[in-house]
């Protein structure tokens, strides 16, 4: 018998399956999408078997054998193996990126490096013999010394010892120590006079566990309650009054949270229409895919969860997607105090162990709904009735890097696998999703109203060059002080929001205007003020506030510009009363964090919550009668054909923050081009009108979805390889590209260092192209077998998120 692997090596010679023979132990066990270790070149490897067969072309004394079978139960399923392909056709990836992106970490291959030694006749440095004491091999730590690491590299050179690099294969499930206390009280009573009358802890812990025979306890818990060191309890085990025994557990993340249980709510007209037109699709077994736009607030979500709960009545499975940002605890709790267990929950805050658990549980088809962010789309669910992605306009569903999957044409694909609905659902709706819902690719369902008709708050623009003419240099207009004064009066919460963290809080000199920039990246660094540094948010580079002007001397320089600290102190200073709670990148760096800001803002411990993107979303507090946009502009004014786009979302998407409950809402827009039509849009709710005015723009310069785009990037550490190899590539593909298709480029992106890399990008911009699948292939091709030896990096992405 002969597997069909696929291995975890990524280059271009290697993208296909290599075929190894099949051990006759793990002939009766093996199955496709099985995880293996095999020998590759002179390493071990992490593989996937992709196929099984009896025949194989490799010859005889070249066939090599699977070394460990590392799974029983195929780790992918047969759905999962095939979609695999799909993506690599698609997206341009190795198959084993999109192989190893549908398992959860703890699955994925991690290596050790193994050093062992080969010729024992010879003696060792005593430095050398430390690390290995009795043993043969032992794993080479990253942290070991220089001096130590050049004497290893000369023995290996020779030949007194090898490095092996192998796969690392700890398994992720949590174990418990359980105490087994022996359940004969008569036998406990003897080792309890045998305990010598000095041994007091130990005699008090047999006797506690005459009065608990037979029962069972975690270890640590035991410890606890009886307050007693290891030691103790290891000496009364070694006397036999208790057994250790390990116990697999899940983790649970929400252990300590209590959820209490809703039930359905009378649907309204409008989302009784909706849901109707979706549980009759889901009946015929339909892959049809539903576009459901509706305000924000307007119940949506409710709509998901009767959805979900016909779903889970016929035992069938449901993935709800939702960005990342979203997946506030809010949000998730409104899932599971639906359907309580039923419910697994996978997101980047959980940590490693915590995101394997949850997806055993799907694996095992211990629960029916999944809700996660983007790579939940590869749920391992075997009988799906639904695929609902949540605010479907969000970037984020997009992976930026290898596979660069978009999760809605995942969940598209799986849909027309299982023959169920998908619903991708939006307040504000990507122009491409609702051009293809107006032509009838995808099916229309809107909501207008929402359910108790509360009102849509009002929005106000003030234009900051007015505020400037006034006189007024702070950052808050006069209408947004006297706004919060009058909140913090009458005791209500606001939300004030600022674009990007930390976005404009740079160095700069007021004689001459450079501002410090990273050494790397070409990017401004962005000032730290609790320990006065500059730091490169994309590199990691870091260094002190420069006293003086690096290029004309000057001691004017220091920070300028609106960061959210900034903007802390400047509140602190005009309503010193004030309460406040930041939430960005910084404050909300800690496991669970996030959640903990949320929740005292919840409780009511702050008048005010400042943050980044990060609160646009998700948030629901009955008492916010205010958001304040602080500058509208940053995302304006982004070099991406979408920045207009961007900002009628997230415009929307706060001002969705107020008012939602009783209480009636107010959003101020703060910014220096309030005549933009987007802002103009945004602040009348009218997105129907937007989208005409915007799609009058793409057409005018074909951006899409009147045209697809492709972006092609090439970096190198030197910037002429990289501009030549750039032109090579556009140039090449001017010549086999029809004339249809407009290449765009090459130009320097606009970040146009990184890490030490220049940075060159094309754009291909075309209607129909049928043969650009296979034209891509082939660049790829050249470029896997000579341009990547060159040092270049190519990165080809299909409809990008952004093209910056
Ligand atoms: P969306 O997902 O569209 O933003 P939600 O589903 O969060 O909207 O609904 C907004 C609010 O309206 C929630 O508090 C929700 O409980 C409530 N709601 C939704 N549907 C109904 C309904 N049919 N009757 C009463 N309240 C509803
Ligand atoms: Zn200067
Ligand atoms: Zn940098």
């Amino acid at each position: 018998m002969y597997a069909e692997v696929i291995v975890d090596v990524a280059a271009y010679p290697i993208d296909r399956p290599f075929d190894y023979s099949v051990p006759a132990p793990f002939q009766p066990l093996i199955e496709s999408g099985c995880r293996v270790k095999v020998p590759f070149g002179n390493r071990q490897v992490l593989g996937f078997v992709t196929a099984l067969k009896n025949e194989t072309e490799v010859p005889l004394e070249k066939q090599k054998p699977i070394g460990e079978l590392l799974d029983i139960q195929p780790a992918l399923t047969q759905e999962l193996l095939a979609l695999t392909k799909w993506m690599k056709r698609h997206t341009l990836c190795y198959e084993i990126d999109a192989l190893q992106v549908m398992l959860p970490s703890a699955l994925r291959a991690k290596y050790e490096k193994i050093l062992r030694i080969v010729d024992k006749s010879v003696v060792l440095p005593p430095a050398v013999q430390a690390l290995f004491q009795q043993k043969e091999s032992v794993e080479l730590q990253a942290g070991e010394s220089k001096e130590l690491l050049s004497t290893i590299k000369r023995l290996i050179k020779e030949d007194v010892l090898t490095l092996e690099t192998a796969v690392k294969q700890k398994t992720a499930m949590k174990k418990v120590r359980i105490v087994q206390i022996e359940s004969d009280v008569n036998q406990l009573q003897t080792i309890y006079e045998q305990v010598s009358n000095q041994a007091k802890k130990q005699k008090n812990v047999v006797n506690w566990m005459i009065a608990h025979a037979g029962k069972r306890i975690v270890s640590t818990d035991l410890l606890k309650q009886l307050n007693i060191s290891n030691a103790i309890l290891q000496e009364v085990i070694k006397k036999g009054a208790a057994t250790i025994e390990m116990e697999e557990v899940y983790r649970d993340p929400y252990a300590d949270r209590t959820i209490n249980t809703t039930n359905k709510l009378a649907l309204t007209n409008e989302q009784d229409i909706a849901l109707n037109e979706i549980l009759r699709s889901y009946n015929a077994k339909e892959a049809k895919t539903f576009l459901l736009h509706g305000i924000t607030g307007s119940g949506k979500t409710e709509i998901y969860l009767q959805a979900i709960e016909r779903v889970i009545l016929d035992q069938k499975e449901a993935i709800v997607l939702v960005p990342e940002i979203s997946l506030t605890p809010q949000m998730t709790n409104r899932f599971k105090e639906r359907f309580g267990s039923l419910v697994a929950v996978l997101h980047s805050g959980l940590s490693t162990g915590e995101k394997y658990d949850e997806w055993r549980k799907i694996k095992r088809g211990e629960v029916n709904v999944v809700v996660g962010a983007r790579s939940a789309v590869f749920a391992p669910f075997q009988n799906i009735g639904l695929i609902i992605l949540d605010e479907e306009h969000e970037g984020t569903y997009k992976q930026d890097d290898s596979p660069r999957y978009h999760a809605r044409d995942i969940a598209i694909w799986r849909s027309e696998y299982h023959k169920c609905p998908v619903i991708l659902g939006s307040a504000t709706p990507s122009l491409e999703s609702y051009a293809r819902a107006k032509k009838g690719n995808y099916t229309l369902l809107t909501l207008e109203n929402r359910p108790k008709h509360q009102a849509l708050p009002e929005v106000s623009v003030v234009d900051m060059r007015e505020e400037l003419k006034n006189g007024n240099r702070s950052m808050f207009s006069i209408d947004l002080a006297e706004a919060i004064k009058l909140r913090l009066d009458r005791q209500e919460q606001m939300v004030l929001f600022l674009n990007r963290r930390g976005h404009s809080s740079f160095v700069l000199c007021r004689d001459c205007g450079t501002v410090v920039e990273c050494p790397n990246c070409d990017i401004s660094m962005t000032y730290h003020r609790h320990n006065e540094r500059i730091k490169c948010h994309y590199c990691g580079e870091e260094s002190q506030v420069p006293t003086i002007c690096p290029e004309c001397k000057s001691e004017h320089i220091r920070f300028f510009g609106t960061g959210t600290q900034k903007v802390e102190e400047e509140i602190a200073r005009l309503f010193p009363t004030a309460r406040v709670l930041r939430m960005d990148v910084d404050t909300t760096r800690k496991k669970g964090a996030h959640e903990q800001i949320l929740q005292q803002f919840g409780e009511g411990k702050a008048d005010i919550l400042l943050g980044t993107q990060m609160i646009a979303k998700g948030l629901d507090f009955p008492n916010i009668t205010l958001v304040g946009v602080l500058s509208a502009d940053t995302t304006l004014h982004l070099a991406d054909f979408r920045a207009a786009e961007k900002t009628f979302q997230l415009l929307t998407q706060v001002s969705g923050r107020a008012g939602r409950h009783d209480k009636e809402g107010k959003v101020i827009v703060q910014t220096y081009t309030p005549e933009h039509y987007a802002i103009q849009f945004a602040q009348h709710h009218d997105f129907v009108p937007f989208y005409n005015q915007e799609m009058m723009n793409r057409k005018q310069f074909a951006y899409p979805p009147f045209t697809y785009v492709v972006l092609i990037q090439f970096t190198h550490e030197d910037v002429l390889m990289t501009a030549e190899y750039a032109h090579k590539a556009a140039n090449w593909l001017r010549g086999n590209l029809s004339s249809g298709a407009e290449i765009i480029g090459p130009s320097a992106s606009s970040i146009s260092r990184l890490q030490n890399r220049y940075r060159y990008q094309c754009l291909i911009k075309y209607k129909k192209e049928p043969e650009l699948p296979e034209i891509l292939q082939q660049l790829t091709r050249m470029y896997r077998t000579d341009w990547m030896k060159k040092g270049i990096l190519m990165s080809i992405d299909l409809n990008p998120s952004s093209i910056m």
